[in-house]
């Protein structure tokens, strides 16, 4: 099927609780991972890529390579820009039939993040794709850029408010709720009660960023506090390097290259598959087409 809006999607899982996996791809094999891990799941899925992933492989080929996948796919899949500051990349992933993007002005003042990400949402509303726009600072690292753990900053409640207000159809909403990216360096500490408070006074649903090192009950509980964008980037890279690794080592030494290609695959969409278990979303695309 056609790539669709993540909107819809993210609004069906928010009202039933369970959460849409949002995998970052690297390549077109990690991408084919995502989506037949999706397929053998029945579930819905986001595809999503950072703007470096971007300049390696340009808007084209990428929007190319996941149209492609979808169109022979039975489950609703939306590609979608992660965390991106440049409104030229936005609006090149626009042009190359990208269903989704994120603005991320986090780094900025809380006004200027408001004034910023509102042109984001004027240019994906005109051009009738889903705006994700993130307020706070998420720990760890994203695209080279570093938030200490205990620096990231907890989204103000009241802040939040007058965001989303700004922008009321916004597909998701990303504020900081104490997750990070990259590797966890201790114990996440989640701000349910922020996240809990979020989703009662916010129609919006919530993005889950630093998914990767979450235990279950900690997705759980963000998904029935609200999360229904549940981002796991670095666990799927992890799973690409071992895949081919783990090919690597064997001996005799393996010399065609079609083998680490397939091991790289299995890992990655094992992976994908068990992550879908986790969130709930085991068998909704049906659900989901058929609404
Ligand atoms: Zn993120």
């Amino acid at each position: 099927m056609p790539l669709v809006h993540m909107k819809p999607m993210l609004k069906t899982a928010k009202a039933a609780r369970y959460g849409i996996a949002a995998f970052n791809m690297i390549d077109y094999n990690s991408a084919r991972a995502i989506v037949d891990g999706a397929e053998e799941m029945n579930a819905p899925i986001i595809i999503q890529v950072s703007v470096k992933t971007i300049k390696l492989w340009s808007h084209k080929t990428l929007g190319s390579w996941v149209a492609a996948l979808a169109a022979d796919a039975d489950v609703p899949i939306a590609l979608h820009l992660d965390h991106c500051k440049d409104l030229d990349v936005i609006k090149g992933c626009i042009d190359n039939g990208w269903t989704s993007v994120m603005f991320d002005g986090s780094a900025d003042p809380f006004e200027e993040n408001v004034k910023k990400s509102k042109q984001a949402y004027d240019i994906a509303m005109a051009a009738g794709v889903g705006l994700e726009a993130e307020l706070g600072a998420i720990g760890g690292v994203e695209d080279d850029k570093f938030v200490a753990e205990d620096e990231a900053i907890l989204a103000d409640v009241n802040e939040c408010l007058a965001f989303c207000k700004e922008m009321p159809e916004l597909a998701v909403f990303a504020p900081a709720i104490g997750t990070a990216h990259g590797d966890y360096k201790g114990e996440p500490k989640i701000a349910y009660d922020r996240l809990e408070k979020l989703t009662s006074i916010i129609d919006i649903p919530i993005a889950l960023h630093g998914g990767t090192g979450l235990t279950d009950e900690q997705f759980t509980r963000c998904i029935q506090s609200g999360c229904a964008k549940v981002n796991i980037s670095t666990m799927h890279k992890k799973h690409f390097v071992d895949g081919f690794c783990d090919v690597k080592t064997k001996e005799p030494p393996v010399k065609e290259p079609i083998p680490y290609i397939e091991a790289q695959y299995e890992t990655m969409k094992a992976g994908v598959m068990d992550m879908i278990r986790t969130f709930g979303s085991e068998g909704k695309a049906s659900q989901m087409k058929a609404a």
